[in-house]
């Protein structure tokens, strides 16, 4: 079995407990509309073009079987994403890094085996593997069996996931996760499909069944200036957090834009930005959490 990877993100320290090495998988059914990891979205590899690395060589023009590239005196170098199939031929000839593909297959074994090489430092920090994307259960078949086969390494599990699956996937992975790492986005049936693109209320639904199943859950909260900074949104994380006994803690995580600049890299746009929330602002947000539950309320 494969799966599409777009990133292996070694040293993780905000993805669960300890030194964690995070496996970002492609694909996801919401569209948040500060989504920080656009390349995650699709489940198609992608081509990432970064222009301020080019260094006018032609290289690309040159091995193109499409004449995708091209270079001019004037112009520099030029990419049409629209005839790109996407063949990977031209990111091994750019030497400047320019080029890359986002989205390599993988078997469960390849990927045990880059997880496993940092066996040692989780073994000395609490730390493990996490699963993250783009929405890890979109490939949810995958997800399980690396799930599995980490289980059977010994290795601690985590999964960050926005909730937006099937029931039954939650529910099956359940036994093998050590700590849900659950997203909470937004307070409200219509705010949440204005800002994500889906619906709340199966997330919800799936929140509560892992929370009766005796699953581990930190509830994560982005918080978006502009979009969900209300006291409505937080006394709602609170409460949601004092009703469901499987939340562990509560992690509030600021805003940052670094998906506005990551978007134009292939080829899409992010036209929602706000200003980051200050050090000052999120911990008045904290504490405002904090006097309403009895769970750790943190920054990430
Ligand atoms: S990935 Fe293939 S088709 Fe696309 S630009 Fe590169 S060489 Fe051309
Ligand atoms: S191979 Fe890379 S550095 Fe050379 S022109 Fe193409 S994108 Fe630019
Ligand atoms: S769930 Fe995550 S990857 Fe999916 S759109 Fe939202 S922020 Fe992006």
């Amino acid at each position: 079995m494969t799966g599409s990877v777009f990133n292996i993100q070694k040293f993780s320290i905000h993805d669960g407990p300890g030194i964690r090495t995070t496996v970002f998988l492609k694909g996801c059914p919401l569209r948040c509309k500060w989504c920080h990891n656009p390349e995650g979205l699709s489940a198609a590899t992608e081509v990432e073009y970064e222009p301020t690395k080019c260094i006018g060589c032609g290289a690309c023009a040159a091995i193109c079987p499409r004449g995708c590239h091209s270079i001019s005196e004037t112009e520099g170098h030029g990419y049409v994403r629209e005839d790109c199939t996407r063949c990977g031929e031209c990111i091994g000839h750019c030497v400047a890094g320019s080029l890359k593909l986002v989205g390599t297959e993988y078997t469960v074994e390849e990927v045990l085996k880059k997880v496993m090489a940092d066996k040692i430092f989780y073994e000395t920090s609490g730390g493990g593997m996490t699963l993250s994307g783009g929405e890890p259960f979109f490939q949810h078949d995958f997800a399980a069996a690396l799930l599995k086969a980490a289980k059977e390494a010994g290795l601690n599990t985590a999964v960050e996931t926005s909730g937006f699956c099937k029931t039954e996937i939650l529910l099956d992975a359940a036994p093998l996760v050590d700590l849900f790492l659950f997203d909470y986005k937004a307070t409200g049936e219509e705010l949440h499909m204005e800002l994500t693109g889906v619906p709340q209320e199966p997330i919800l639904k799936n929140l509560q069944t892992l929370s009766d199943a005796g699953a581990k859950i930190m509830l994560r909260c982005p918080i978006v200036p502009t979009a969900n900074d209300t006291e409505e949104h937080f006394a709602a994380i609170a409460a949601l957090a004092e009703k469901l006994e499987g939340i562990q803690r509560v992690e509030l995580e600021p805003y940052h834009a670094l998906g506005t600049g990551k978007a134009p890299k292939i080829g899409k746009t992010q036209e929602f930005s706000t200003t980051a929330p200050t050090k000052e602002r999120m911990e008045e947000i904290r504490q405002f959490v904090e006097a309403r539950t009895s769970k750790p309320v943190i920054v990430s």
